[in-house]
């Protein structure tokens, strides 16, 4: 029996385990289809045609009842997804945070998926717990923290790491919350944030009971940045209410035009009035990787706690966000529990972190090893050219648009482009900015979307990829100018 080890008939016929050569089979397959994606992804149309008629209708022929072959059942869903998907790996792809993977993200997936380490308590995944644990340091080492002195948690996303710093804020400002919850205040608890902040902050206050309207919007200053000034005039006029200010919220990096609220006022003011100071640093965090923009970051170590999500810039397949906190405490004062059930007794005192205590997921996913690997692999040198890179390809888009006869609105150093048409009358419009956007979408030449910048209508272009390249640009601004003289009426 034992040099039989598992592969018994009965596991070896199973269609759960596949056998030897089906897998050898199936394997190859996906390795072809992965290297083709990566080959050929130019070569596909950006956007696909937008018609659920047709998805469905392909996925009608889906059947459970029968027994597909791997290779078979593969094949249809490649090719469902090269043909009915906006492809984000495209190099002409100028979209929302959607980069292009890394290689060892990808694989990292597989090794994930197959090992399946349970990231709920240390003593079920010391190897997979702990590397997480070591890149929460280099991060915090990274971002301005002391490496030794940074806790956090991966996450699924920003949004998850935006609501756990809302959590652990409230924790933190309300001794009563995590027993008692909002209901023991006498007061109402508000938080500030920019009108340029990220919509997940919102969802965040409805998830904690705080209700939208507790956070407070502050006007930005013609570059797109919170107002230091009004901030401070706003937590002076809710103290004199009945509202209690908690938290103030930085963004480094908004979604609209990478605008980077000036973060060491923000602290002077939080630190002045006594409130937890968050930094949503979900994409331009990646900026601290880069000796030449880690500048622009000036203060970020100042923070309480720090939102970055790695399945943003730095390209590692979603969902792979992070919590940062230099309050080594507060996550498990937030998320604390202890059941029964949980095998917790053998690492009892031993120095060791249970992430099912220490953060919102209980079972998790090894969320942390595409950014392990892919930065094992590239090291911070790697990270740091192909991001340089970005915002080189940024710059010469924004150079190649102004000499066209466009109108840049934003600094392109996070690899964001926010312009509008300065060659009609018509061109700050936002539905001729949205007709010139789909016009360019329609034709599969290239991605770019429309969005209000401080209530401005523009066009926003960002480079996500690592491989996009002049030519890409190039392409992109030719297919505006195209669109342009198109929709002359
Ligand atoms: C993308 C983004 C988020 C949300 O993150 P997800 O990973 O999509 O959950 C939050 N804040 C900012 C600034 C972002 O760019």
């Amino acid at each position: 029996m034992m040099e039989l080890g598992y592969k018994t008939p009965a596991a070896e016929s199973s269609r759960l385990m596949l056998d030897a050569e089906s897998r050898a089979g199936l394997w190859r397959r996906v390795l072809e289809a992965v290297e083709a994606y990566a080959d050929d992804v130019h070569t596909l149309p950006v956007r696909p045609e937008l018609e659920p008629e047709a998805v469905r209708a392909a996925l009608a022929t889906a059947d459970f009842d029968k027994e597909l072959s791997p290779d078979a059942a593969l094949d249809f869903v490649v090719g469902l997804m090269r043909k009915y998907q906006t492809h984000n790996s495209h190099p002409r792809y100028f979209g929302l945070y959607d980069p292009a993977t890394t290689t060892m993200g990808v694989a990292a997936e597989t090794l994930a998926a197959a090992f399946n380490p349970q990231l709920a308590v240390w003593s079920q995944s010391p190897a997979a717990v702990e590397m997480e644990q070591h890149l929460v340091r280099a991060f915090g080492g990274r971002f301005g923290y002391r490496a030794t002195d940074t806790d956090g948690t991966f996450t699924s996303g920003g949004a998850e790491a935006n609501h756990t710093a809302l959590l652990t804020a409230l924790t933190r400002a309300f001794p009563d919350f995590a027993s008692k919850g909002l209901r023991a205040l006498d007061s109402q608890p508000v938080l500030y944030v920019s009108s340029e902040a990220h919509h997940s902050l919102l969802k965040a206050a409805r998830m904690c009971g705080l209700g939208s309207e507790a956070v407070r919007e502050i006007p930005v200053d013609e570059k797109f940045r919170m107002d230091v000034g009004a901030l401070s005039r706003r937590i002076a006029r809710d103290r004199s209410q009945w509202f209690a200010p908690f938290m103030v919220v930085a963004t480094a990096g908004t979604t609209n035009a990478g605008a980077i609220d000036p973060i060491d006022r923000v602290a002077d003011v939080a630190e002045g009035a006594g409130l937890w100071l968050h930094v949503d640093a979900a994409w331009g965090g990646a900026a601290a990787l880069v000796p030449e923009l880690r500048h622009l970051l000036e203060g970020l170590g100042r923070a309480d706690s720090i939102t970055f999500d790695p399945h943003k810039w730095l390209s590692v397949p979603r969902g792979a966000g992070l919590y940062l906190t230099r309050h080594a405490d507060v996550l498990g004062r937030t998320f604390g529990v202890r059941p029964a059930y949980m095998p917790l007794k053998k690492t009892e005192g031993m120095n060791v972190v249970d992430p099912f205590g220490h953060s919102m997921q209980w079972s998790r996913r090894f969320i942390g090893l595409r950014v392990f690997l892919s930065l094992l692999v590239a090291g911070w040198d790697g990270y740091a050219a192909a991001l340089r890179h970005q915002v080189e390809m940024a710059r010469h888009l924004s150079s190649q648009l102004e000499r066209s006869g466009w109108e840049v609105v934003n600094d392109p150093s996070l690899a964001v482009v926010c312009f509008f048409d300065r060659a009609r009358a018509e061109g700050g419009d936002a539905d001729y900015l949205e007709a010139l956007a789909e016009h360019v979408r329609a034709s599969g030449a290239a991605w770019l979307s429309t969005t209000l910048v401080a209530g401005r209508a523009v066009l926003r272009a960002c480079v996500t990829n690592y491989r996009t390249e002049r030519r890409d640009v190039d392409a992109l601004v030719s297919a505006l100018v195209e669109a342009r003289r198109a929709l002359i009426v």
